[in-house]
């Protein structure tokens, strides 16, 4: 006599390893989770951190993409200022097509 993998019944005659098709099924989605967490556990590639460049090792639940937070509020202070400057810039550009036109 086989006894089923999942809940330790009797597995029936013409069965390989479950009981049932509920046991199969509980068997297979523990092997799909078992695999995704073999995946996930795969030490991650650095990546760089956009404000400094330096590479550090990003945790896959964070959304992080600098390597502190001195570097992420220098990184956003700087993207501040680069928009202004950007929206100064186009203003010069639409107030000397105005004189020449
Ligand atoms: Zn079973
Ligand atoms: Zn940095």
């Amino acid at each position: 006599m086989k006894t089923c993998k999942i809940c330790g019944g009797e597995v029936p005659h013409g069965r390989r390893s479950y009981c049932s098709d509920d046991c199969y099924i509980i068997a297979n989605r523990n092997r799909a989770r078992s695999q995704y967490n073999r995946v996930s556990n795969v030490p991650l590639p650095p990546i760089k951190c956009l404000n400094c460049g330096k590479e550090f090792i990003k945790q896959p639940s964070s959304k992080k993409i600098y390597c502190d937070t001195t570097c992420q509020h220098e990184y956003e202070h700087k993207q501040k200022y680069e928009t202004f400057s950007f929206a100064f810039t186009r203003e010069i550009h639409t107030i000397r097509f105005n004189i020449h036109s």
